[in-house]
């Protein structure tokens, strides 16, 4: 696996450069104008080389109900999700593939898939996304959503006396899968990682907490979780804890410098202490924080305290897309209306750094991949600067993120194998996916879900609506 990307466009401190980007044995082997040809030549010429961006936080399962979710809070949103979303393993494998071709096409060279299992199937669940995402090729960092307390669960009692169902699993059950499924997909040379990921607070006991911190630690493997997407978890966790979700999750020592943590809406300034001395990484999800009406994540406040950020598209029943850049770029202005100080705004450079190398380091893989950089994993995506979104000529990495361009993606490469060219995925059969997806899938509308209507006077009642 050698090649010699030719005249391509890279970024420099304060502009661009034309020059040469050799790749040997999957690694980025040297970056000089007019080197010797390795391997395949490729022309780079009117094209931008990038490193491969990393969609933070999704569920690629959701796909299925893309486009249907009714305009709730997370809280009933979930509700509905889950009424109807009786799926087989055939479809997780179709999701992933779907996301995963998505993610690609927008920038991205790595996922991180916060992955629903299905019950009584979880270790089928995994399999099924992990054959997805190695036939794709694309990096994948698998996170099987766990909890071991029932979804009525997840929203603040107040002066009610509230019973819940046990979960259908015991904790020590949940676990032993999750260590079945470390020991059986955990592969990072392969490109298939796991990860441990409690859902969040609002649905897991501590002694789950813990378990994932132990799991995390006897297998070097990093921890993802949602925290405080909504003003309702941030509720609860007074509820359960007496006070910040932050300051509990941390006195358990679940926070640390391979902990990434999607929404982070409802925290204080003592909590954002707290991410920035455990060197945490927060996901910004803007899409989904928009949709569902979860609010806007202070990621100016986060950026000056020093905690590191990147991007998630999150699950497509709370977006709806996987683009990428999308949510980059929604995910960059939106602040501009957060603070006067105009200083403190995202710009395009960082914004892509953000969704680089920030990505990387939530992953524990900065000294790897997320730069363009002699020694890292060649995870690259190489963008068509002819495109006619591109165009006019003025600053690249300016109009990839502020504006908004389709059919960019000329090439990608994960761990130095080419798994797009010319615009179209080369490992899989996008055309039959496109098949299955339409065959397995009916037009339809609004559905009334019998949760909802079930949780909604309570939901009401406790946030004062
Ligand atoms: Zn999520």
């Amino acid at each position: 696996m050698r090649f010699t990307i030719q005249n391509v466009l890279i970024a420099t401190d304060d502009g661009y450069t034309t020059t040469d980007v050799q790749i040997i044995d999957g690694k980025i082997a040297a970056i000089a104008p007019h080197l010797d040809v390795v391997g395949t030549a490729i022309n780079g010429s009117h094209k931008l080389l990038l490193p491969g961006l990393i969609n933070a936080h999704t569920h690629s399962s959701e796909m299925w109900q893309r486009g249907i979710m009714s305009p709730l809070p997370l809280e009933l949103w979930l509700a509905e999700l889950y009424d109807f979303a009786s799926i087989d393993t055939e479809q997780i494998y179709l999701s992933a593939l779907g996301t995963a071709v998505e993610t690609l096409l927008s920038g991205g060279t790595s996922v991180v898939d916060h992955l629903v299992l299905i019950p009584g199937q979880e270790l089928e669940t995994i399999a099924a996304a992990v054959r997805a995402y190695q036939e794709v090729g694309i990096r994948a960092f698998i996170a099987p959503l766990i909890q071991d307390e029932s979804l009525t669960a997840g929203i603040p009692s107040g002066d009610s006396n509230r019973t819940h169902e046990p979960f259908l699993r015991s904790t020590a059950a949940t676990l032993e899968i999750i260590e079945t499924a470390i020991k059986k997909f955990h592969r990072p040379d392969e490109g298939v990682s796991m990860l441990v990921a409690p859902t969040g607070i609002q649905l897991c006991t501590d002694a789950l907490f813990e378990g994932c911190i132990e799991l995390s630690d006897r297998y070097h493997i990093c921890r993802h979780s949602h925290l405080l997407e909504t003003k309702a978890q941030a509720k609860l966790a007074l509820e359960k804890y007496g006070g910040s979700a932050v300051t509990h999750l941390n006195s358990m020592g679940f926070l640390s410098d391979r902990t990434s943590l999607a929404h982070c809406v409802w925290l204080n300034d003592a909590d954002i202490a707290i991410l920035a001395a455990t060197q945490s990484t927060v996901v910004h999800n803007p899409l989904s924080n928009l949709r569902l009406g979860s609010g806007i994540a202070p990621i100016l406040k986060y950026r000056q305290a020093g905690v590191n950020v990147s991007f998630g598209c999150d699950g497509a029943s709370s977006n709806d897309s996987q683009d990428l850049l999308e949510a980059i770029k929604i995910g960059s202005i939106l602040h501009n209306i957060t603070d006067f100080d105009y200083r403190h705004w995202i710009t395009p450079r960082q914004a892509i750094e953000m969704a680089s190398l920030g990505g990387a380091k939530g992953l524990n893989m900065a000294d790897k991949i997320g730069t363009l950089t002699v020694g890292k994993i060649a995870d690259l995506v190489l963008y068509d600067l002819t495109n006619l979104s591109l165009l006019p000529r003025t600053d690249p990495i300016g109009l990839l993120v502020l504006g908004r361009p389709n059919n960019i993606v000329d090439s990608a490469w994960v761990n130095g194998k080419q798994i797009i060219a010319n615009g179209q995925v080369t490992t899989i059969n996008v055309e039959q996916l496109r098949q299955e997806l339409f065959n397995r899938s009916q037009w339809e509308t609004k559905r009334e879900s019998p949760t909802v209507a079930e949780i909604e006077a309570h939901y009401r009642k406790v946030m004062g609506l």
